[in-house]
Protein backbone atom coordinates (compact mmCIF):
# COMPACT_ATOMS: atom_id res chain seq x y z
CA UNK A 1 0.00 0.00 0.00
CA UNK A 2 1.25 3.44 -0.30
CA UNK A 3 1.86 5.85 2.06
CA UNK A 4 -0.96 8.06 2.58
CA UNK A 5 -2.81 4.52 3.39
CA UNK A 6 -0.45 3.35 5.95
CA UNK A 7 -0.86 6.49 7.68
CA UNK A 8 -4.79 6.32 7.33
CA UNK A 9 -4.45 3.15 8.92
CA UNK A 10 -1.95 3.91 11.17
CA UNK A 11 -4.20 6.93 12.63
CA UNK A 12 -7.61 4.21 12.49
CA UNK A 13 -5.49 1.99 14.95
CA UNK A 14 -4.55 4.50 17.27
CA UNK A 15 -7.83 6.25 18.06
CA UNK A 16 -9.51 2.41 18.19
CA UNK A 17 -6.25 1.26 20.63
CA UNK A 18 -4.86 4.04 22.38
CA UNK A 19 -7.54 4.48 25.69
CA UNK A 20 -6.26 0.42 26.60
CA UNK A 21 -2.45 1.96 27.31
CA UNK A 22 -1.35 3.96 30.11
CA UNK A 23 0.94 5.85 31.93
CA UNK A 24 3.09 8.25 29.56
CA UNK A 25 2.33 11.51 26.97
CA UNK A 26 -0.32 10.31 24.29
CA UNK A 27 1.11 12.85 21.90
CA UNK A 28 4.10 10.78 21.89
CA UNK A 29 2.35 7.69 21.97
CA UNK A 30 0.75 8.72 18.45
CA UNK A 31 3.79 10.16 17.11
CA UNK A 32 5.28 6.78 17.44
CA UNK A 33 2.75 4.63 16.41
CA UNK A 34 2.49 6.88 13.00
CA UNK A 35 6.63 6.33 12.49
CA UNK A 36 5.84 2.77 13.17
CA UNK A 37 2.99 2.58 10.48
CA UNK A 38 5.40 3.51 7.96
CA UNK A 39 8.94 2.38 9.04
CA UNK A 40 8.68 -1.19 7.74
CA UNK A 41 9.12 0.57 3.83
CA UNK A 42 12.50 1.59 5.12
CA UNK A 43 13.27 -1.80 2.90
CA UNK A 44 11.83 -0.32 -0.26
CA UNK A 45 14.60 2.21 -1.85
CA UNK A 46 11.33 4.83 -3.61
CA UNK A 47 9.26 5.27 -0.33
CA UNK A 48 9.30 8.14 1.60
CA UNK A 49 10.85 6.99 4.89
CA UNK A 50 13.79 5.67 2.88
CA UNK A 51 14.51 8.97 1.20
CA UNK A 52 13.68 10.45 3.95
CA UNK A 53 16.44 8.96 6.20
CA UNK A 54 19.22 9.29 3.40
CA UNK A 55 22.42 7.07 4.04
CA UNK A 56 20.56 4.92 6.75
CA UNK A 57 17.69 4.32 4.49
CA UNK A 58 20.33 3.49 1.41
CA UNK A 59 22.20 0.99 3.44
CA UNK A 60 18.99 -0.27 4.60
CA UNK A 61 17.33 -0.83 1.18
CA UNK A 62 21.03 -2.33 0.70
CA UNK A 63 20.91 -5.25 3.23
CA UNK A 64 17.53 -6.25 3.44
CA UNK A 65 15.16 -7.40 0.40
CA UNK A 66 11.86 -5.66 -0.13
CA UNK A 67 9.33 -7.27 2.88
CA UNK A 68 11.52 -8.89 4.42
CA UNK A 69 12.83 -8.61 8.20
CA UNK A 70 11.87 -5.38 8.07
CA UNK A 71 8.16 -6.25 7.72
CA UNK A 72 8.53 -8.89 10.13
CA UNK A 73 7.12 -9.49 13.30
CA UNK A 74 10.23 -10.76 15.24
CA UNK A 75 11.93 -7.41 14.91
CA UNK A 76 9.31 -5.55 16.07
CA UNK A 77 9.01 -8.18 19.46
CA UNK A 78 13.00 -7.00 20.01
CA UNK A 79 11.93 -3.34 19.53
CA UNK A 80 9.16 -4.41 21.76
CA UNK A 81 11.53 -5.38 23.98
CA UNK A 82 14.15 -3.18 24.02
CA UNK A 83 11.48 -0.47 24.41
CA UNK A 84 10.30 -1.88 27.71
CA UNK A 85 13.77 -2.62 28.87
CA UNK A 86 15.13 0.46 28.49
CA UNK A 87 12.30 3.31 28.03
CA UNK A 88 8.66 2.37 28.62
CA UNK A 89 6.35 -0.29 28.10
CA UNK A 90 3.49 2.04 27.31
CA UNK A 91 5.72 3.24 24.05
CA UNK A 92 7.04 0.16 23.12
CA UNK A 93 3.20 -1.04 22.33
CA UNK A 94 2.94 1.97 20.47
CA UNK A 95 5.67 0.43 17.97
CA UNK A 96 3.61 -2.85 18.03
CA UNK A 97 0.10 -0.95 17.28
CA UNK A 98 2.31 0.96 14.31
CA UNK A 99 3.81 -2.04 13.05
CA UNK A 100 0.34 -4.49 12.99
CA UNK A 101 -1.39 -1.34 10.83
CA UNK A 102 1.50 -1.07 8.54
CA UNK A 103 1.31 -5.27 8.12
CA UNK A 104 -2.50 -4.85 7.67
CA UNK A 105 -2.04 -2.40 4.78
CA UNK A 106 0.34 -4.89 3.04
CA UNK A 107 -1.18 -8.12 3.82
CA UNK A 108 -4.07 -7.51 1.33
CA UNK A 109 -1.64 -6.82 -1.78
CA UNK A 110 -0.99 -9.66 -3.89
CA UNK A 111 2.87 -9.16 -3.22
CA UNK A 112 1.79 -9.56 0.89
CA UNK A 113 3.91 -10.61 3.55
CA UNK A 114 6.15 -13.11 5.16
CA UNK A 115 4.94 -11.86 8.97
CA UNK A 116 7.80 -14.57 10.63
CA UNK A 117 10.53 -14.17 8.43
CA UNK A 118 12.93 -15.51 8.52
CA UNK A 119 12.05 -18.22 10.57
CA UNK A 120 9.23 -18.77 8.03
CA UNK A 121 8.56 -18.22 4.55
CA UNK A 122 4.52 -18.39 5.19
CA UNK A 123 3.26 -15.43 3.28
CA UNK A 124 0.03 -13.51 4.15
CA UNK A 125 -1.32 -11.71 0.71
CA UNK A 126 -4.58 -10.58 -0.62
CA UNK A 127 -6.28 -9.30 -3.82
CA UNK A 128 -5.30 -5.50 -3.75
CA UNK A 129 -2.97 -4.12 -6.00
CA UNK A 130 -0.87 -1.25 -4.26
CA UNK A 131 -1.62 2.49 -5.88
CA UNK A 132 -4.91 0.33 -7.94
CA UNK A 133 -8.08 1.97 -8.28
CA UNK A 134 -9.52 -0.13 -5.34
CA UNK A 135 -6.62 1.37 -3.11
CA UNK A 136 -8.15 4.79 -4.01
CA UNK A 137 -11.62 3.99 -3.06
CA UNK A 138 -10.35 2.42 0.00
CA UNK A 139 -8.33 5.73 0.84
CA UNK A 140 -11.66 7.52 0.84
CA UNK A 141 -13.69 4.76 2.96
CA UNK A 142 -10.54 4.91 5.24
CA UNK A 143 -10.67 9.23 5.22
CA UNK A 144 -14.24 8.45 6.21
CA UNK A 145 -13.76 6.09 8.50
CA UNK A 146 -11.03 8.74 10.52
CA UNK A 147 -13.81 11.42 10.48
CA UNK A 148 -16.12 9.45 11.74
CA UNK A 149 -14.31 8.47 14.55
CA UNK A 150 -13.43 11.74 16.05
CA UNK A 151 -16.76 12.86 15.19
CA UNK A 152 -18.82 10.08 17.12
CA UNK A 153 -16.40 8.42 19.68
ZN1 LIG B 1 5.30 -2.16 3.57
Amino acid sequence: MLFPTHLLIGIIFFLNTYQFFKGGNLILFFIITMFFSIFPDIDEPNSKINKATGPIGILIAGISKHRGVFHSLPLYLILFGLCTYFWSNYYAWAIIIGYLAHLLGDIITPMGVTPFYPFSTWRMRGLIRAGGLVEGIILICLILIVIWTLLFS
